[in-house]
């Protein structure tokens, strides 16, 4: 099973991609995400391309390792997760500047 450790990085980056952008709510996340718990409001009914095994199962079991197909998603985890980390930063930053508190 797939070690996803519920940051919810994936789930607040569907912008970022042409497959899963038509569950962008606006501002780059899953219009399923829950801010407050960082997790699937429809985890039980997710879309197949969300659910890490179950798409392996379907598409790639045939044409990659099990074990790559994980480091590659640990990888994109890595990716998303300091994409986000910047994007706060930048973020906060420009608020500091002009003097305007996170809501
Ligand atoms: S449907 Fe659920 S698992 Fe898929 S991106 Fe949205 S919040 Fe994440």
């Amino acid at each position: 099973m797939f070690p996803c450790e519920r940051c919810g990085a994936c789930c607040q980056s569907v912008g970022r991609s042409e497959a899963y952008r038509d569950l962008d709510r606006g501002d780059g996340a899953c219009r399923h995400y829950d801010d407050a718990t960082h997790l699937c409001r429809i985890y039980d009914h997710r879309p197949l391309r969300c659910n890490v095994d179950a798409f392996y199962d379907a598409f790639l079991s045939d044409k990659i390792p099990y074990k790559d197909y994980v480091a590659q998603n640990r990888d994109a985890c890595q990716e998303l997760r300091a994409a986000l980390a910047q994007n706060k930063r930048k973020r906060q930053s420009m608020q500091d500047a002009a003097g305007i508190e996170e809501r």
